[in-house]
């Protein structure tokens, strides 16, 4: 659903940008055995586009980069206010940005996988879907190291059918990773969307945020980037605290939190005031 601007951007940059990532050697394996038929582990959970958690913890994603022009300002951004987010970038740009990469990962956030050149998943068969994933997938390994290895995915436009769920799960260890909220910031207002409107996507996102939302932004849209100070802030007063995509998941799994709970010691240490305190029902 989102992004036909940006599918054709990204799809028509790839004649140009379609340079082998590098060596595959020293490369790790896969996180599952890699095995194309390799069946996921029996309940594995799918496919995830909200959760139940005890307390009002979100999740924040950027989609579509790395693009030097956004996503380092970005990141300087979620730094000031000790904010943690997870980065589901495409393997083509990420390939142009190896460094944004590395700063993304020691800044201590989460990259993800949203394949090589943001094809519609459904629109392919399974060695071109196999091909988008694995080639992201082995580009950020080289890059950021085996430790950084995707750990999930999120198809482009949201388009994946229950089958490739299902074997992309065996054979990468990926689940499928949604939305809750998406304010429609690739969209132009005639269309709906608040694209180069960032008052408007920052009204969107915290008019509608509640505990366990995943919220989609995109950081190849330099509007989407000037509404993240507002945004983060009026998200930090309404007494949310953020986590990456895998620390979600896991709190929705009955873990505890690293550094206890709250959500502190996840993240390096704000430079801004801190948000009030949460209040059960004020949101
Ligand atoms: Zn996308």
């Amino acid at each position: 659903m989102m992004c036909a601007a940006a599918g054709a951007l990204l799809l028509g940059m790839t004649a140009c940008s379609a340079r082998k990532p590098g060596s595959a050697a020293h490369q790790p394996p896969a996180p599952n055995s890699g095995r194309p038929g390799t069946a996921p582990a029996p309940g594995a959970k799918l496919s995830y586009s909200q959760f139940k958690v005890p307390g009002p913890y979100i999740a924040i994603t950027f989609d579509d980069g790395p693009v030097p022009a956004n996503t380092p300002r970005l990141l300087d951004m979620l730094r000031q206010r000790g904010i943690k987010a997870t980065f589901f970038v495409v393997g083509s740009f990420a390939v142009r940005s190896p460094q944004i990469i590395r700063r993304i990962i020691a800044d201590g956030h989460e990259i993800a996988n949203h394949t090589w050149t943001h094809r519609a998943l459904t629109s392919l068969g399974d060695s071109g879907v196999r091909s988008e994933l694995r080639r992201s997938h082995d580009l950020i390994v080289q890059v950021a190291g085996a430790a950084s290895a995707p750990h999930m995915f999120r198809p482009p436009g949201g388009a994946i059918t229950a089958r490739q769920k299902t074997w992309i799960m065996g054979e990468f260890g990926y689940p499928c990773i949604l939305w809750s909220i998406d304010p429609r910031d690739w969209e132009s207002p005639q269309r709906g969307g608040c694209k180069g409107q960032p008052w408007e996507l920052t009204r969107r996102i915290v008019s509608q945020a509640k505990s366990g939302d995943i919220i989609l932004v995109h950081d190849l849209h330099a509007s989407s980037v000037d509404a993240m100070p507002a945004t983060l802030d009026g998200l930090l007063a309404k007494g949310f605290r953020f986590l990456t995509m895998s620390q979600i998941i896991a709190l929705s799994q009955g873990h505890a939190l690293p550094g206890g709970q709250g959500g502190h010691g996840l993240a390096n240490a704000p430079t801004v005031k801190p948000p009030p305190l949460f209040t059960p029902g004020g949101f």
